[in-house]
Formats: C-alpha cells, structure tokens, sequence
C-alpha cells in the first residue's frame, strides 16, 4: 500500500471525444467524465468516466446512451458502497430506469445500450461494464484489455468456437449478449480487485466505432502520443480515415502527479473535430 501522502498526488489529464461518423445521421454514443470538486468525494468515490453505445431505433439509442451516463454517474455517486460495488449497483439502476423508459412510450420499446464505467479513485482503478464498449489499460508501452466484451461471438471465443482474429471478421461481432435497460434486470461485470495507478499510465474507453475498426495494437501506437489531447484526436481521425461507419466515441486519461500550485489538470470535451 502507498502512504496517504503520494495517494494525494495523483490526478488526470482527459480527452473526450464523441463524433457521428461518416455515414450515420445521428449519434446514439454519449460519454461523460465526472470529476466531482471537493476532496472527500474524490477521495471516496473518486472521478467517473462512463460510455455508452445505445441501440433500439432512431430516438430510443441516443435516449438510451443518456440515460445510462446520467443514470449511472447519479447512482454511483450517491451508492453507500466501496467503488467496485456502487458501480454495479449503479448499473444496475441505470438498466431499470432505462427500461422502465422503454415501457412508457411504444416508439422506444426494445431501447437499450452499452455502458463502460471506469472509477479513479487515488490511485486505484475500479471498473464495471455491460455490453462492447470497452476499457484498456496502457502501460509501459504494452495495452491491456480490462473488459470482455458482452457479445455471442466473444462467448464462441471464450468457449475456443472461434479464434480472437475470426470474432474481429465476424458478421454477427456487434451482436451483444447482454445489454442495459433492454430488460430490466441486468448482470453486469466488474473488476474482483482495484488496479493500482502509477503515474503515466493511461485508460482508454471506446465504443466499437473504434475498435470494430483497429486491432488493440493499432490503437495502442495511436493512444502513447505525448499529449492525450493529440492522441485521442489520432485515434477519432483513425477511425474516420477507416470509414467511419459507425459513431466513434471514446475518454483517453493519463494519470499524472498533482503538484500543488502547478497547473488544472487538462480535461477536454469536444463533441466532434473537422
Ligand atoms: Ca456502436
């Protein structure tokens, strides 16, 4: 275990970047990073960041994706629980209010959606998902994959049916298993155990718009550029140069030291870049 002394120095530098893609007309992705002010929150429960990918019909998955955001970022914040298990509860709330949703207007029947949640919490990181979207861990110029996807043709993988590079060719590989708000009750999955955070580490959330495109390899060399800012915008034009045939959505953090009186962590929001 650290000292409490260093756990306090660690903050993060954040990009997020959401963009329609080339051939869609709307944006059924949404992604939020939430980093509460005060210390005690952020010593508790620490900063958010959450990514959904909504499905179920022009209105029902963009409705869908920003309940979940909203849903979970509320729920998690409010859980009396440690990290891990307020973001399963929260989850868990977030799928019965966007079901319930869905059960109030015929239009948004079927709705339901992704959801990939990542908490920092001084220097450990807690995680839980449902769904594709997914969160990576980069490290010492290696990536790590921290969620498994929700999809029939990763349990085929899992069950040795299909090999990692057929899923990535497969017709059917967006095909979820498991999804929020689509029924009321969902199991979602989640870290056993925190991972401790060293300074320059780095997490990536994104939706499939990215990684439907690029192996874990190709994002990596995008994600390590020195400046998330920069890297986050290589891996959206990456994906747009590819086609860009679904919503590209996605948060690159870096995990840096807060020295006190130097400067605010860099934390961009950008819905789109030309
Ligand atoms: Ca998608």
């Amino acid at each position: 275990m650290r000292n409490s002394a260093s756990k306090t120095m660690l903050d993060i530098d954040a990009c997020v970047l959401t963009h329609v893609g080339n051939v869609r007309t709307n944006n059924e992705d949404s992604v939020r990073l939430v980093r509460p002010n005060g210390e005690e929150v952020l010593a508790s429960h620490g900063v958010l960041t959450v990514l959904a990918d909504g499905m179920g019909g022009h209105e029902g998955g963009e409705l869908a994706s920003s309940l979940a955001v909203e849903a979970l970022a509320r729920a998690y914040y409010h859980a009396d629980a440690a990290p891990g298990d307020a973001l399963e509860q929260a989850l868990r709330e977030a799928s019965l209010e966007i079901y319930a949703a869905s059960r109030e207007d015929a239009a948004l029947r079927g709705m339901g959606t992704t959801c990939v949640a990542a908490a920092i919490c001084e220097d450990q990181l807690w995680w839980a998902w449902v769904g594709d979207s997914r969160l990576y861990l980069l490290r010492g110029g290696q990536i790590y994959r921290l969620s498994e996807d929700h999809t029939v043709v990763h349990e085929m993988v899992q069950r040795g049916l299909l090999t990692d590079e057929e899923a990535f060719e497969h017709p059917d590989r967006s095909v979820l298993s498991r999804a929020l708000g689509s029924r009321a009750e969902v199991e979602p999955s989640a870290a056993d155990y925190p991972i401790q955070l060293n300074p320059g580490d780095r997490l990536l959330l994104c939706s499939d718009g990215l990684h439907d495109l690029m192996t874990d390899a190709e994002m990596a060399s995008l994600a390590v550029e020195p400046e998330v800012q920069v890297g986050a915008k290589a891996l959206l034009q990456a994906a747009l140069d590819r086609g860009g045939f679904d919503n590209v959505s996605l948060a690159l953090l870096e995990v840096c030291i807060r020295t006190p009186g130097a400067r605010p962590p860099v934390i961009t929001r950008e819905f789109a870049i030309q």
